[in-house]
């Protein structure tokens, strides 16, 4: 985000913040933004009126010659458009479960095209006759929004029951890492957030970016806002000490905890203490598994309890571990460097694994230490000579995040039945 977006950006809040308001009284709503008067409805660039949309979804067993072949297309122009789509968008890229969309003039003449979605933002023209590929890069339009929540029982279900879910739970929580504990939260903890939204033809179809959050628990409220300028960029509190910390919570998102650190856990099987140093982290075999911090792989190799394992040196104290992996992430070997959220490998069951999981294992001087209990040390905050250029973003940040109010808390009612 560069200086000129922001004060855009700072325009769009003002601009959007009535609707975060809404959204946030009234979640159920979705926000429809203005869209530009069309003249005909449209789907991928066809008149939605003059041509039949049948989509598909390949299955993991089905090969798409068949499939192609099936809908009227002739062996001939397979052949073609698979030489052709080579190096543009190979039609070898199809993945299962991804949706593919075969286009005709009328219900019972051959397709003149097929469009297939890698992923939300794109999609790929294959015209049959002219044998044209296109890759179309579509539009969405970001909007500033703004939510609120009370925790009665998890952050989880309090961001739910405010409208929000998925990867904006794990950004805010990564944006705020330093400054509060996340596997702590109380009822009655609080949390406000100003974040991204895209939109599609009106629809919400995920998240940007995290912009500001501020949490209350009885430590007290605490805050994160995003600042850029040429040199620095990421989440500070108000005093500019970054709030990321240096190290991610868990080395996947979206898992679950299978197995905690613990060093004195009893066998149920085995009838014997066998301390368990890692955590483990429940997931699908192929979930991408993330370098924690930035380091230097040390291991990247195989055995038979770890099964395939890589290590990573982050600095003189501290290593971490991913055992059990499907497979590694390319040119992931011994002596690369790795960035902090770079995909390093995928979760599998190799070696002595009884699911797929990554048991994720922290080094401390040399020893295996739980890292959900760390307390790692504060980083510097901005340099001097950047302060003000700082507090001028945070405060124009914070007028926003402060103009949302906080849930009420309910109070408690007396019950009725001792009457
Ligand atoms: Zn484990």
């Amino acid at each position: 985000m560069s200086k000129k977006e922001t004060y855009s950006i700072n325009l769009a809040i003002l601009l959007c913040l009535v609707v975060g308001v809404y959204i946030f009284t009234n979640p159920s709503k979705p926000h429809i933004p203005l869209l530009s008067p069309e003249t005909k409805p449209l789907k991928f660039g066809f008149d939605l009126g003059d041509n039949y949309f049948d989509t598909y979804k390949l299955a993991s067993d089905q090969n798409l010659g068949d499939l192609l072949l099936w809908q009227g297309i002739s062996w001939d122009s397979i052949i073609k458009l698979d030489k052709l789509s080579t190096d543009i968008f190979s039609i070898r890229k199809f993945r299962a479960n991804k949706p593919f969309t075969v286009i005709r003039k009328d219900s019972c003449s051959s397709p003149h095209c097929i469009v297939y979605e890698p992923n939300k933002y794109t999609y790929v023209k294959y015209h049959i006759d002219t044998l044209d590929i296109a890759v179309v890069e579509q539009q969405y339009e970001t909007c500033i929004e703004t939510a609120a929540g009370l925790i009665s029982s998890s952050l989880w279900l309090a961001m739910k029951d405010a409208g929000l879910a998925g990867n904006i739970i794990d950004k805010m929580e990564d944006a705020m890492a330093s400054s509060v504990d996340f596997h702590h939260t109380q009822k009655g903890d609080m949390f406000k957030l100003v974040f991204e939204r895209r939109y599609m033809d009106g629809k919400p179809i995920g998240y940007g970016e995290v912009i500001s959050a501020a949490f209350k628990n009885d430590s007290g409220e605490h805050f994160s806002v995003f600042y850029e300028n040429d040199k620095y960029a990421g989440f500070y509190d108000l005093e500019g000490r970054p709030t990321k910390s240096t190290f991610l919570r868990a080395p996947l998102k979206y898992s679950r905890i299978s197995s905690r650190y613990n060093p004195r856990r009893f066998h149920p099987i085995k009838k014997r203490r066998i301390p368990h140093l890692g955590t483990d982290y429940a997931a699908a075999i192929g979930t991408p598994i993330y370098a924690v911090a930035d380091g230097v792989i040390e291991i990247a190799g195989y055995s038979k309890n770890n099964g395939k394992y890589v290590k990573i040196r982050h600095n003189d104290i501290y290593q971490t571990q991913y055992l059990h992996m499907h497979r590694f992430a390319k040119n992931i070997r011994k002596g690369v460097r790795v960035k902090q959220g770079q995909v390093i490998g995928q979760v599998g069951q190799t070696g002595l694994a009884t699911g797929p999981h990554v048991c994720f294992r922290f080094w401390k001087y040399g020893r295996q230490v739980n890292h959900l209990k760390e307390n790692f040390p504060p980083k510097n905050p901005l340099p001097k000579d950047q302060l003000p250029d700082f507090y001028v973003q945070r405060d124009s940040l914070l007028k926003v995040l402060e103009a949302v109010p906080y849930p009420e808390v309910e109070t408690p009612l007396y019950s009725s039945l001792e009457k």
